[in-house]
């Protein structure tokens, strides 16, 4: 078993035998790994506080076959402005489920890491409303994993240009011409752009902007027919949002 030094987030924690704790870790190194922290339960034991969801930091651990067993972690954030705050903790535990739930051992999760992360700063910031903030998770979500609406060029013809209506059925924008033969919803501008924009982002410029009222009520209004459509697991901590 060599020492090796995993950089990333606490998405889950649970209680295993007396004293230790088994944690699900979103990791830049590893993806999603499971590691088992022992004696993290006993009072004292400087991993106690290392072990909760949220704790973003380095995690010093030995690699066993199947799992890690950290020896030290140093967390660099906590986000202790979010778990004091009962609504920003309930989105928060929801941003963790669904990478959790979307992320693959083994795999290269740093794009879905820095989401993660820059939506739990931006949640933690408060300058955004709740749902603008889901919203925005959501759809970068999608375009990580590649199933994402077209908001670029009409599903119909290809055109880039005058894309009036979004359509359910097509995934994505129709021009007015191939609209009048498909059933969709009419979309401002300023939801098409902001759809545009979220999916074409670099991460760190994702959370820059907020949206007028009637915007971020439309835009809503789609990503949730969207989800309904075609994102339909029910994540536990969506009951509390
Ligand atoms: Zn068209």
């Amino acid at each position: 078993m060599g020492l090796v030094s995993l950089t990333g987030i606490v998405l889950s924690s649970s209680d295993v035998g007396e004293f230790d704790k088994r944690l699900v870790l979103l990791t830049k190194e590893d993806g999603r790994v499971t590691a088992f922290a022992k004696g993290a339960r006993r009072p004292n034991n400087p991993l106690v506080a290392a072990c909760s969801p949220f704790c973003f930091g380095t995690f010093e651990a030995y690699q066993g076959r199947n799992s890690y067993h950290i020896s030290k972690a140093n967390i660099s954030n906590y986000f202790r402005d979010l778990v004091t705050d009962y609504e920003k903790v309930c989105l928060g535990s929801y941003f963790l489920e669904v990478a959790d739930f979307l992320s693959v051992e083994g795999v290269d999760e740093r794009v879905r890491l820095g989401l993660l992360y820059q939506s739990l700063k931006a949640l933690e910031s408060g300058k955004f409303s709740l749902r603008l903030l889901r919203n925005i998770y959501d759809l970068k979500t999608w375009v990580i994993d590649g199933e994402y609406p077209n908001v670029f060029s009409c599903m119909g013809c290809g055109k880039k240009e005058n894309l009036k209506v979004f359509s359910i059925k097509k995934h994505g924008m129709l021009c007015g011409d191939c609209a009048k033969d498909e059933s969709g919803t009419e979309i401002s501008n300023s939801t098409l752009f902001t759809m545009q924009y979220i999916v074409s982002s670099k991460l760190d410029k994702l959370y820059t902007f907020v949206l007028n009222k009637e915007t971020e009520e439309e835009f809503t209004r789609i990503l949730a027919a969207y989800r309904l459509n075609y994102r339909a697991h029910k994540y536990k901590s969506e009951e509390f949002l």
